[in-house]
This record gives C-alpha cells, structure tokens and sequence, in this order.
C-alpha cells in the first residue's frame, strides 16, 4: 500500500510532468472508484492542473483557478490508492476514450498534449477511491485526518500517541490519529525505536515517545528523500530496497543479526525484530486479535 513517502513522491511526479498542462479529457472505467457526482467528471475537460499534493495518504489533483477566465473555480481530484492501487504516467495516451471494463485500469486523465496519467487497481478488491470536489476538506477521510505524521512537532505527536490507549502499532497506523503511516513503515519506525509492536501506548515513557518521535521523523524523511524524485514506475522497488524489517519475514536484522519473525492477522501481518524490539520474546499470535481495531 502506498503509504506517505509514495504519494509524496507521486505527487512531485506529477507536480513535475503535469503541472500547467490542460485536462483534454477524463475517462472512468470504474464507475465504482469515483465516490462523487457533484460537479461531474466533465468539470475537468479543459481546465488546467494547477498543483499536485497530499494529505495523509490521498493525493491531490489540483485544478482550474477562481482567477481564470472561464475557470469554474478550484477543483481538486482526489485519490485514495488503498492496497493495490497505483498512478502510472504515460508519455502517450491512446486517444479511443476507454470502455469501462474489469482491466485494472480505474481512471484515466489524458492532457492536451496527448500524454496523461492512469489510476490502476490490481486483484480482485475494489478498494481505489476517487473524489471529485470543490473542497478537499468534504472529503469524509480527509476530514477525520489527525495532523501529518512528517510535519508534527513533538509536543503535537505525544499528545496525539497519548490520546487513546492501545497497542502502539494500532495507534500509528490510526489515521485519525497521525496521518500518513501504514503497514510498512509503523513496522520500520518501530524498530528503529526498539519498541514492540504490541506496547501499549499509556505505558510509554516519556523517554519512549521523544524516541518514538525521532524514530518516526527520520524513518519518513529517509524513505521521502530516496522516493521524491523517483517515477512512478521505479517507486515500488525503491521502497522495498529501503525496508529493514517489513516484509523481510526469517531474514537476519541488518541491527543485530536476529530473524525477523512475523505475526499474522486475517487479512495483514507485521514483522519485527525479537532481538531490537521484544527481548528476544516471540510475539503470540492469539494476542493478535486484540491489535488493530
Ligand atoms: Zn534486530
């Protein structure tokens, strides 16, 4: 799942190959991915793409201005990736509109120029979500994001650990608490931080949570400074070449040489170090029910 670090790299992607470049056309072959009505696709066509963003983990399409002739004021294209979604940049788009259809393809934006971006989604789970709005805020899961996991300071990220009790894993990953961190990278930030993924977040001490904070702060900036930069195309590499633990189950700890072991959940699972984070313990697998809400 693309996780902060890869929509900000995506975002710079476009911001570098799309920005000032007109909508000629939008096509949606999902209708299911595109969760608004109001103002219609159509609302693009012509209008230019005037920044490209994030928030949390949903990336921002900006478009059109309150100060062009003609303009119908600010859009902005929201995407939420979720597990299997992707953007693809394509130098040329064919110019046939696409039929909608169960290829993995969700949304297509061909520009002026003939060049363009796709929306992708692989597997069978339709999770990709795209929104159409004046306001970024309307957005349901734009509007219930805690603060941006890359820029809260300390004293905003403590409170925001400290402001419901549970396993710290579960509390990272909480959008509504920070925003921007998944799967991935709560497993790397807690190993950089030496914490179990299972501690729980009212028993930290101060000490923890001001390294925690560090820990997370130089994890996101690491894997933000080798993604920006990178297309699309080569970002998921880039990720997994930058993983210590996640995903990297029975491999030794680049730390201290201890297997990475996994815990497992119906639908996820997690990776640690027994050596840097637990004690040498291995985690149960039966406490698992009680981790992610
Ligand atoms: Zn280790």
């Amino acid at each position: 799942m693309p996780e902060l670090p890869e929509v900000e790299a995506l975002a710079a992607d476009l911001r570098s190959r799309v920005v000032g470049r007109r909508i000629q056309r939008v096509d949606i072959a999902a209708i299911s991915a595109l969760k608004t009505f109001d103002p219609p696709p159509t609302a693009l066509h012509g209008q230019e793409i005037t920044g490209a963003g994030r928030y949390g983990k949903f990336l921002d399409v900006a478009v059109g201005g309150a100060d062009q002739r003609g303009s119908v004021g600010e859009l902005h294209l929201i995407v939420h990736l979720a597990r299997a979604g992707w953007l693809h940049y394509r130098d040329a788009v064919p110019a046939a509109p696409l039929k909608p259809g169960k290829g993995p393809i969700a949304l297509r934006v061909r520009l002026d120029d003939g060049a363009g971006f796709d929306l992708t989604e692989q597997g069978t789970q339709k999770k990709l979500a795209a929104y159409l709005v004046r306001d970024p805020a309307t957005v349901p899961g734009i509007a219930k994001l805690g603060p941006d996991a890359l820029t809260a300071d300390l004293a905003t990220f403590t409170a925001r650990i400290r402001r419901r009790r549970g396993q710290i894993k579960g509390i990272l990953t909480d959008q509504e608490i920070l925003a921007g961190i998944g799967n991935a990278y709560s497993d790397e930030i807690l190993h950089r931080a030496r914490l179990s993924p299972f501690a729980m977040s009212d028993r930290l001490t101060d000490d923890q949570v001001g390294t925690l904070y560090e820990a997370t702060q130089s994890v996101l900036a690491d894997a933000v400074q080798r993604s920006v930069g990178q297309g699309a195309a080569s970002l998921k590499g880039e990720k997994r070449s930058g993983l210590v633990v996640h995903a990297r189950t029975g491999l030794p700890c680049p730390v201290c040489g201890t297997l990475v072991a996994e815990v497992t959940f119906a639908d996820s699972s997690l990776q640690y170090c027994p050596g840097c984070q637990t004690g040498g313990k291995p985690l149960a697998d039966r406490r698992l029910s009680k981790l992610l809400r």
